[in-house]
């Protein structure tokens, strides 16, 4: 480790930004063939209503399967698609993809289910994506209101004007908007207020926390209670034991995500997972 101002240090940190920067590019390259190879599938994860145990909906979760590297999360790619300007395109691919999926689900009898989009800040400020989630309604004809946008609190804090304009864009055409990873970006409260916001999703990291750590357990559960007397609906992700879902329902907090109640699903074969997972009264297993 180098440490210090030493002499070797200097060279230590540019032959790593050297790698860095090598294996930047060499991603970069994989992922301008990934589109076209239609290397990307998406996952849905279930959200569960922890009063009634029903489903609530889904959230879409990008995935690319490289022939070279393998299953890659979005954590290691995603901001590499931003830098290289490709999260616009491999954007509409995801929500094409959910759209059809919103289909799937319709035809199944899913009628309420809703289904979460996550978009990144380019895609917020395409001033093209109102018209291409219109057209796609129409095509469709489904309800806008079937769709929850997730945009992360990061995303938020720059250009806060014109990031509330583009919000209230997707706002009067009926979608549903979130706030993903609350608590670990640094939006004010103020700026909540003006957004035209329905759920807040508060970050994992406080649920897995949430039963060790009283600050964590009071993080969430301050929150829940804020987001509630504000109106919004309150979801928590990362929900991994059945002592935090315990927990979070008597705190009332309105929906849980995580690998309690299921891992993302391959989009090819989750209506029959859903069905799989669901009793005859519509309750999660
Ligand atoms: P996110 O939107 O906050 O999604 C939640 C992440 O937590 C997902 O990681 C999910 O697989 C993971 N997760 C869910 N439940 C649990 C749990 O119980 N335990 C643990 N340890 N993890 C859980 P994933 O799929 O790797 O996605 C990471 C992030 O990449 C997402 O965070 C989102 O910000 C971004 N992302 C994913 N798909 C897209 C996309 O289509 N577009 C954009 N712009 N971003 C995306
Ligand atoms: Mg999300
Ligand atoms: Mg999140
Ligand atoms: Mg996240």
């Amino acid at each position: 480790q180098a440490k210090g101002k030493g002499g070797n240090s200097l060279h230590f940190y540019s032959q790593q930004m050297f790698d860095d920067f090598q294996n930047r590019l060499a991603l970069e390259s994989d992922l301008k063939l990934a589109l076209a190879q239609q290397q990307f599938t998406l996952h849905l994860q279930p959200k569960i209503n922890l009063a009634n145990r029903k489903l609530q909906g889904l959230e879409a979760l990008l995935r690319w399967h490289s022939p070279a590297r393998g299953m890659v999360s979005p954590d290691e790619f995603i901001a590499v698609l931003e830098l290289a300007h490709l999260m616009i395109p491999v954007g509409y691919w995801v929500i094409e993809q959910s759209f059809r999926i919103m289909v799937q689900l319709q035809a199944a009898g899913f009628k309420d289910a809703t289904l979460a989009i996550n978009l990144s800040a380019a895609q917020l400020n395409d001033t093209k994506l109102p018209t291409f989630l219109d057209g796609l309604l129409q095509q469709h004809q489904l309800s806008a209101a079937l769709f929850e946008l997730e945009l992360t609190e990061s995303m938020l804090a720059n250009n806060i004007n014109e990031t509330i304009k583009s919000m209230q864009r997707l706002k009067s055409r009926g979608f549903r908007l979130a706030i993903d990873d609350f608590g670990t970006g640094y939006s004010s409260l103020s700026y909540l207020r003006q957004m035209p916001v329905d759920t807040i999703k508060i970050d994992k990291s406080f649920v897995f926390g949430m039963l060790d750590n009283q600050a964590d357990f009071d993080i969430i559960t301050s929150t829940i209670a804020m987001v509630r007397k504000l109106g919004l609906e309150v979801v928590a992700e990362g929900v991994e034991t059945q002592a935090q879902c315990k927990t979070l329902t008597q705190h009332q907090c309105d929906i849980g995500q995580g690998y309690l109640f299921s891992r993302p699903i391959p989009s090819d074969t989750l209506i029959e997972q859903l069905q799989a997972n669901l009793h005859d009264n519509g309750q999660w297993r």
